[in-house]
């Protein structure tokens, strides 16, 4: 591929981020950005941050982050590690099990950068097909069934399904592993999800990673963490200071301890957007789709007599986007982001047009 590149490079099959075009008039329901726009707060912060200080590099450890993080969560801020964006946390993970000797454990469907990130750094990996409803089975993480897993990652709520595991069903996949570390990625948990942040206090091989990119509707910003034992934490930081000690800008810092401050704002738009969701859910139902149960902001819907990437495409024609998966069992699938009431209002409106 290149004469200058490592071969390894020619090899890769990267992630494709989904579409980010231009705004105008565009209702963008493609890739799980949060309809309402972060807190006014978080653009105070920003601009009053906006000033000769950002000559100096940020606090390496980025303390007050970590704090405001912590309080949000209920932990301590010794177990909180952050990031530029949950991707790269989850990056640092997979780092952190570079060499393994036993392979790591997801499901298919799933987030499609973990076999990415596992293709990047030559970590082997087993995949799980979710059951026939597109749930994941808990017994197939439990070493008993398919064997002792060296780790063990998962989306919950999964994605792009939407589909969610209660507490106690993760607490059994953690408490059935007690040598492999499990990563919850809970990306999408606030809309409907359960989070098992309070359980790391009892299970040192448990970390949970969230972003500010969904819920927060910060997607911009650039800001996840993940929670954990001291263990797991401390891992993830050498693996960090190896590769970038300041992640956090000192504007990203800012905008992202005010939005964790607005409870209020982030507890009524979150709200918001469940309410919309079951909206779009039961206008979907009304025109024929199957709409998977969603504890996420975005629904997973199929029409049983109409090809989903037709649908896309007559929906693109219409300036609304959504997502289509060129993936065997899923090609019948649109996901699709629940946004405003309005937009929400246009896509069923278009989608009664094209059916
Ligand atoms: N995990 C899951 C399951 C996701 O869908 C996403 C968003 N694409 C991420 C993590 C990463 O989000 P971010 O880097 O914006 O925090």
């Amino acid at each position: 591929m290149s004469r200058f590149w490592s071969p390894v490079v020619g090899t890769l099959s990267p992630y494709v981020p989904g579409e980010q075009p231009k705004l105008q008039n565009l209702v963008k329901l493609n890739t799980n950005e949060h309809p309402y726009g972060p807190s006014p707060r978080v653009l105070d912060a920003i601009r009053s941050a906006c000033d000769d200080t950002l000559k100096l590099y940020p606090d390496p450890s980025s303390d007050r982050l970590r704090q405001a993080i912590a309080g949000t969560v209920g932990v301590q801020p010794g177990q909180v590690f952050v990031g530029n964006g949950s991707d790269e946390v989850l990056a640092h993970v997979f780092l952190a099990l570079l060499k393994h000797e036993r392979p790591l454990r997801f499901p298919d469907i799933t987030y499609s950068f973990y076999p990415v990130y596992c293709g990047l750094y030559g970590i082997q990996y087993e995949t799980v097909p979710l059951t026939s409803d597109f749930r994941i089975d808990v017994d197939d993480y439990l070493p008993g069934s398919k064997g002792q897993a060296g780790a063990i990652i998962f989306p919950n709520p999964n994605a792009p399904t939407g589909r969610a595991l209660s507490a106690a069903e993760v607490e059994r996949i953690v408490a059935g592993n007690p040598d492999a570390v499990v990563v919850v990625d809970e990306a999408y948990v606030d809309f409907g999800g359960e989070s098992v942040i309070p359980l790391v206090d009892s299970y040192d091989n448990l970390l949970v990673v969230q972003t500010l990119s969904k819920s927060r509707s910060l997607a911009g910003l650039r800001v996840g963490f993940a929670v954990g034992s001291a263990e797991l934490i401390d891992g993830l930081e050498r693996v960090k200071n190896s590769f970038n000690s300041y992640p956090i800008d000192r504007l990203a810092s800012a905008g992202a301890v005010a939005a964790l401050e607005d409870a209020e704002y982030f507890e009524r738009t979150r709200q918001a957007v469940i309410e919309t969701r079951s909206r779009m859910t039961a206008g979907l139902e009304s025109l024929g789709f199957e709409v998977l149960p969603s504890a996420a902001n975005f629904v997973f819907a199929r029409h049983p007599s109409r090809d989903a990437a037709g649908l896309a495409a007559s929906l693109r024609e219409r300036s609304i986007i959504v997502r289509h998966f060129r993936h065997e069992r899923i090609d019948q699938f649109l996901r699709i982001t629940v946004g405003t009431d309005e937009q929400c209002e246009l896509l069923l409106k278009a989608l009664a047009e094209v059916l």
